[in-house]
């Protein structure tokens, strides 16, 4: 049996740690535990990884984060626009949109990654107010809300681009667009088709350095090594927030606070949905500016 284990090690193939997804009737919550449901503390007691040294959201602190040329990181869109469809859910923790692959989705690739990485959703952390939201902070300091693009590769492997959402006056469009879409998916389990006629435009939703034709370049990250934010909680996610925010505005931020959790915080609704701060412990923060 060791020799089988050794074997499938030396070809590369997963052994032992791959994510599994919750099962049907298994849920977490972002506040007290109670006997439906854990809360962030008390996560580890049913997802083991939960409790690993290599977690996340964590803060960066950039006066210790080391600066690094790496290869250029990429996003090769399908459509023009990076415009995708598929269907929007509230899954009871964040309203996440399901990239229906065979209509265009994207492709992570470059950095430090060994492999191309499919976007298959992304998903929003926000707060019930203002001064909170973001999972991952920047010197301490947290964003209303927080985006994750989630990639996987062909192994199962996760990658994910995570770009803050600062309050402002200022409106971006393509975030209208997607908040104009909550209203569709109020009560949990609830979900939405979402047409390309709709305009989610991803392009514009991601901060970039340069795009040409379908691709973006990214630069101006932040890149470590750490978790799923939400059990559970798979370590060996390649992280890459992006150093430059996206803003949105009071009334985008009020379309999403209509939304009810599953277990939330501030019942009925899902608003704070975010993980705690986990320890860095031995890891780097990388800053990347090419
Ligand atoms: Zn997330």
């Amino acid at each position: 049996m060791l020799l089988l284990l050794l074997l499938l090690s030396a070809f590369g193939v997963a052994v032992g740690n791959q994510c599994e997804e919750l099962q049907d009737g298994e849920f977490f919550s972002y506040g007290e535990t109670t006997s439906e449901a854990p809360g962030p503390s008390d996560w580890y007691k049913k997802w083991r990884q939960c409790g690993g040294n290599r977690q996340s959201p964590i803060n960066i602190d950039t006066s210790r984060v080391r600066h690094r040329h790496f290869r250029t990181l990429k996003i090769e869109f399908d459509r023009l626009g990076g415009l995708v469809s598929g269907e929007l859910k509230n899954n009871g923790n964040a309203p996440t949109f399901f990239v229906d692959k065979h209509k265009g989705t994207a492709r992570l690739k470059g950095s430090r990654l060994s492999d191309t990485y499919v976007l298959t959703n992304f998903h929003v952390h926000f707060g019930c107010e203002n001064d909170r939201g973001s999972e991952h902070t920047r010197n301490g300091h947290r964003f209303a809300a927080e985006i994750h693009f989630v990639f996987e590769d062909s192994r199962g492997r996760f990658a994910v681009v995570a770009v803050w959402l600062r309050a402002s006056k200022n409106e971006n469009t393509i975030l209208g667009r997607l908040a104009n879409q909550m209203h569709k998916i109020i009560d949990v389990d609830e979900s939405a088709k979402i047409r390309r006629a709709i305009g989610i435009r991803l392009m514009r939703l991601i901060p970039h350095k340069s795009r040409k034709h379908k691709t973006l370049v990214l630069s101006n990250y932040f890149h470590y090594v750490g978790s799923l934010t939400t059990p559970p909680c798979c370590e060996g996610v390649m992280w890459f927030v992006l150093r430059r925010t996206v803003p949105i505005t009071d009334y985008q931020l009020s379309q999403f606070r209509v939304l009810e959790g599953r277990f939330p915080k501030d019942p009925p609704h899902m608003c704070d949905n975010f993980r705690p701060l986990q320890p860095l412990n031995r890891r780097y923060v990388f800053s990347v500016t090419n």
